[in-house]
């Protein structure tokens, strides 16, 4: 042998003991289900992983069990990510939004022995318990609570539960393509499918979405996820927060827009991570409170499509940079994100602006394709519109409990929406292939509808679906909130002309008090189309 390096597995106890050590003093700031503001640290969070990591031990969990939570983002839950990981059971996070009838088939299926719950849980998780039928253990993420004891007989206390042990659990060593996170997606059509993430793809996915052109979490940052800690991992935030010792902000329940302001300009966040639902509160909530979000430099947006006023919006005012990404569930998430490059530099702002509307490049470690509906391969000329394929590092194979490949024949997975490719890579999302309209054989974009509607100034949020049409197959429906009262259908359709080409307008606008969001901020259009779909029809 003429020379050898180390081999050190990728390990999530290497990000929290990296974290531990180097990192030890830094802040964990958490909102508690009580609405309590805790200040925690690195060196507490993984003294406590440690101490949870041997309470489960205790309790007979084994290496390769599923361990369920239903939480909102806080200490424990941190704590529980990097215990339950790097003890080498498998963390599932589960959506608490979700309808009981599919809460039970996520936990059956995922074969979950212990679930840990919020105390916002408590009730639901009582009626539901009957129905669990591989769970051994059920966890309040909580101090003792009698109430809590007698609703779910047998309930641990997770206070208790790390309060038994000492501070000599050393982590084990674990092959890094052993499972260590679950994550089902939402399933708006059929049942949900699991996605079980490996040590290995989920430090990649860390070291390679955090590159400068990447999320760029430094241990300079506050860093704030309001996107759901049952969301795809957070995103991420949790394992790349521990890698670089950032602060970390945990926003506990309440996500509306005077709470994030009152967290930002009281922790002094740098930088947050979301949806687009949230930014919108969060913008009504700047204006309303007066707050400048002085400390905030940058937001990354994703999960759907970004408004693009709100660009500008955020940019002027508040000197907050928009960063658009994508993913998905079955890419841990990140695929693309949204900076420029050098050549860009000497740009306008508005130049620059329109560059960032898209969902951006991919990092080092994910590839991108277009395909046609036969397979074949189509130019990434940035008018080319065809199914987005992704491959790489931290991307899905087969799904949780599947036998077969989820891959195309060649190694890609088939990410189910339509996009564009530019010769510089630069991706954009033209849609969902289930949401996108076939109008007479011609696709309309819904995200471009709606991206339009929201740009008009009475109004506050948008949604276009395919409604069914005798002539065309289906044809464009728009269903908006209104910011304004006095706003008519006649001058929302108006406002379209000279924006999109005519026969991509639509045919109706529905104005409603609210749009149908389901459990990660998303609108729901398959609920819309159940409601409007044949509203043409019926005319
Ligand atoms: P689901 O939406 O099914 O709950 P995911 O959170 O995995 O599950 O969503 C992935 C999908 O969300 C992508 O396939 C894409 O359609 C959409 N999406 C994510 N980010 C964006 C974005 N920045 N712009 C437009 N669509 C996005």
């Amino acid at each position: 042998m003429l020379g050898k390096m180390m081999h050190k597995p990728l390990t999530i106890s290497s990000l929290i003991e990296h974290a531990g050590r180097y990192h030890s003093d830094t802040t964990v700031t958490s909102v508690e289900t009580t609405g309590e503001v805790v200040h925690s640290s690195w060196r507490e969070v993984e003294s406590n992983a440690r101490k949870l990591a041997a309470g489960l031990a205790r309790l007979g969990v084994a290496q390769g069990e599923r361990c369920g939570t239903i939480a909102w983002n806080n200490r424990r839950h941190l704590e529980i990510y990097f215990g339950v990981s790097g003890a080498g059971m498998i963390c599932h996070t589960i959506n608490p939004r979700l309808k009981p009838e599919q809460l039970i088939y996520i936990i059956n299926h995922a074969d979950d022995q212990v679930l840990f719950i919020d105390a916002t849980f408590v009730a639901a998780v009582g009626q539901l318990k009957e129905h669990l039928t591989t769970l051994k253990h059920i966890v309040l993420m909580g101090p003792r609570d009698e109430a809590a004891a007698k609703t779910v007989p047998g309930i641990l206390f997770y206070d208790e539960l790390i309060a038994a042990e000492g501070d000599d659990y050393s982590w084990p060593d674990l092959d890094e393509n052993m499972p260590s996170s679950l994550c089902y997606t939402s399933g708006t059509t059929g049942n949900p499918k699991g996605v079980q993430y490996t040590h290995r793809t989920t430090v990649l996915h860390s070291l390679g979405g955090n590159q400068p052109d990447g999320l760029a979490i430094s241990a300079r940052d506050t860093v704030m996820a309001v996107v759901p800690m049952f969301h795809v991992n957070a995103w991420g935030v949790p394992y790349i927060a521990a890698a670089v010792g950032a602060k970390l902000v945990l926003p506990g329940q309440n996500l509306d827009g005077e709470s994030l302001v009152r967290l930002i300009d009281g922790e002094k966040v740098t930088l947050a991570l979301g949806v687009p639902t949230i930014w919108m509160g969060l913008l009504q909530a700047l204006e309303k409170t007066g707050s400048k979000a002085e400390s905030l430099t940058r937001t990354v947006v994703g999960g759907s499509a970004l408004p693009t006023v709100m660009i500008p919006a955020f940019r002027d005012k508040y000197g907050v940079e928009l960063i658009h990404a994508w993913g998905m569930t079955e890419t841990s998430p990140l695929g693309t994100l949204n900076h420029l490059l050098q050549k860009h530099q000497d740009l306008s702002e508005t130049e620059k602006g329109a560059i960032r509307e898209g969902q951006g490049r991919p990092p080092y470690g994910v590839e991108l394709r277009l395909v046609d509906e036969a397979g074949n391969l189509l130019p990434t000329d940035g008018k080319t519109q065809g199914e987005l394929q992704i491959r790489g590092h931290w991307i899905v194979d087969t799904y949780f409990g599947q036998d077969s490949s989820a891959l195309t024949m060649d190694g890609w997975f088939d990410t189910g929406d339509v996009a564009t490719i530019d010769s510089d890579g630069y991706m954009i999302i033209r849609d969902r292939s289930k949401d996108i309209i076939k109008s007479g054989g011609e696709w309309i974009s819904t995200v471009e509808l709606e991206d339009i509607a929201m740009s008009h100034p009475k109004v506050v949020q948008a949604a276009a679906i395919a409604a069914q049409h005798p002539k065309w197959d289906e044809r464009p429906v728009l269903v908006a909130i209104k910011a304004d009262e006095s706003l008519t259908e006649a001058e929302l359709l108006a406002y379209y002309e000279g924006r999109v080409a005519s026969w991509q307008i639509p045919d109706r606008v529905v104005f409603v008090g609210e749009l149908p969001l389901g459990g990660t901020g998303k609108v729901l259009k398959n609920k819309l189309r159940e409601t409007y779909g044949t509203l043409l029809l019926d005319s």
